[in-house]
């Protein structure tokens, strides 16, 4: 599964973040595999309608979508010219398909900065700096070997990724992320480099308690990471949620006048962030998400469950979850004439409850 990777500098409550994740019985996927590094976690999309999906079709089970975070240790300045964990730093990074930072702008005597004092946009600065300077040496590296393939093969399609790379390296140098500068090149031919900057962000701003409900001071932060988005959450109240029952936690959530507790966000947005939506299905055995990239075809999502599901596809039979809701089971659904037939260039939509239809 896709994977988010949460970089922050030190003391800035990774951890503490990480492992709430990673512990929370209603997030952490039952995982297969056990031998999942440590700093991976597996954990389930929060999606409310697989409960209600699960009692239509009297479901045993609910399974979610899930995907992966990674804890990446070791940014500190200096971490591209192999500061810290620079070099290991950069190699966990790198495998990622997206970047979380989480920055800190708790006050807390107890809790030291590595920097002297908070302050979120310096920190934001010296982490962006790090993963540009990172770019920098990639293009540095691979620039002169892709001019030479693109003078010898004087290949149209090579020229125009020399171009892209000189144009990113340019953007670089004055200090942008590749990322918030898509209007200006093309992300997709720098994707051979894997370039750090090039990922989606996302930013989550670990806060005090007392300011989390305090808007004024959300929208300033907010305008620090615009157009990426950004999650308010404080790290030690989400590890207190998750050792609370579900109504109790839910009245210290609403007791600080949030809905959702700021993991179910991230994991809710870090989702969106990767390109990723979700369609369903049910059977009395299960309910169940499956991912899917965003502009899926019917075949390709059929795929997602197995190959020969794709190979063999025939339609998809599709009733959105509002209608099916609304209707209360399938079999009225369809008298409803709310149920599709779908062929091969369907394109999926989030939330459609799907059966397949295939050859084996
Ligand atoms: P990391 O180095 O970024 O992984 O940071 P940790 O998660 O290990 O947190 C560093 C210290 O800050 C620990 O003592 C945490 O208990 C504390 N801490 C983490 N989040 C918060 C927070 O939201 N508020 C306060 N006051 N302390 C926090």
């Amino acid at each position: 599964s896709l994977s988010i990777g949460i970089v922050g500098l030190p003391n800035v409550g990774k951890s503490t973040l990480f492992n709430a994740l990673t512990k929370n019985d209603a997030l952490a996927a039952n995982y297969p595999f056990a031998t999942i590094e440590p700093n991976v976690g597996v954990v389930g999309v929060p999606d409310s309608r697989l409960e209600r999906l699960s009692k239509i079709y009297d479901s045993q089970k609910i399974i979610p979508a899930t995907m992966e975070f990674v804890d990446i240790a070791g940014i500190v300045k200096g971490a591209s010219e192999g500061q810290g964990l620079g070099n290991k730093f950069l190699a966990n990074i790198r495998e990622t398909n997206a970047i979380c930072q989480v920055i800190r702008a708790f006050e807390d005597a107890d809790v030291t900065h590595v920097d002297g004092d908070v302050a979120p946009s310096r920190d934001i600065e010296t982490i962006n700096t790090e993963l540009i300077l990172a770019d920098l040496q990639t293009i540095e590296k691979a620039l002169p070997r892709l001019e030479k393939e693109a003078r010898t093969k004087k290949d149209k399609e090579q020229l125009a990724v020399v171009e892209a790379v000189q144009t990113a390296q340019k953007l670089l140098n004055e200090g942008n992320t590749l990322f918030a500068s898509a209007d200006k090149v093309d992300l997709d031919l720098l994707r051979e480099l894997h370039l750090l900057t090039a990922k989606p962000f996302l930013y989550v701003f670990n806060l005090d308690e007392e300011e989390l409900g305090d808007e004024a001071i959300r929208a300033r932060l907010r305008d620090l990471v615009a157009p990426a988005e950004a999650i308010f959450l404080d790290a030690k109240i989400e590890a207190e949620l998750i050792e609370l029952p579900d109504d109790e936690a839910l009245e210290l959530l609403q007791g600080l006048g949030q809905e959702e507790s700021g993991l179910s966000q991230l994991v809710r947005i870090g989702f969106d962030t990767l390109g990723l939506q979700t369609y369903l299905t049910a059977g009395p055995k299960e309910s169940r998400a499956w991912t899917i990239k965003k502009g899926a075809t019917a075949p390709e999502a059929a795929g997602v469950i197995h190959t020969d599901f794709q190979r063999g596809f025939i339609k998809a039979e599709i009733v959105s979850f509002d209608d099916l809701i609304a209707e209360g089971s399938l079999p009225n659904a369809r008298t409803a004439g709310k149920v599709r037939m779908e062929g091969k260039d369907y394109i999926m939509r989030d939330g459609d409850v799907v059966e397949f239809r295939f050859n084996v």
